[in-house]
């Protein structure tokens, strides 16, 4: 898939396309995944559409910050009390998909190690 800056997810910041909101605010958003891998599995994303985590820049350092306490937030509030796994693809080799930066909230059963 190429990487343009107007993805799917952008689509989904301007309500173009209807999800499941679980948490919204200036900086972020987190909804759930349309093809759940797990029992549990959500997606928190930046609204400044950084293509992926490779392109992220010192200035973003705030915002992926906050992207993580943003995924340990939506984790708890969706009951994961016993653990779940966070995980970003970055580019082909990685698995990415859609371009636009994305952390996976994986949870509701045991992970297996290693990942396919
Ligand atoms: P990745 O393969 O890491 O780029 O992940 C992209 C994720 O976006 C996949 O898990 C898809 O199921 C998910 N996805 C794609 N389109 C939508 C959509 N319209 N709503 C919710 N999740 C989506």
């Amino acid at each position: 898939m190429s990487e343009t800056t107007d993805t799917i997810f952008s689509k989904i910041i301007r309500r173009e396309i209807p999800v499941d909101v679980l948490y919204e605010d200036d900086l972020a958003l987190a909804f759930k995944d349309v093809n759940p891998q797990a029992p549990v599995h959500i997606l928190v994303i930046p609204k400044k559409p950084i293509v992926k985590l490779a392109d992220a820049e010192s200035q973003d350092q705030a915002l992926l910050g906050h992207l993580l306490l943003t995924a340990q937030r939506v984790a708890a509030e969706a009951g994961l009390n016993n653990g779940y796994r966070v995980v970003i693809n970055n580019g082909a080799d990685g698995g990415q998909s859609v371009y636009h930066l994305h952390l996976h909230i994986l949870g509701g059963r045991q992970m297996d190690w290693p990942p396919g």
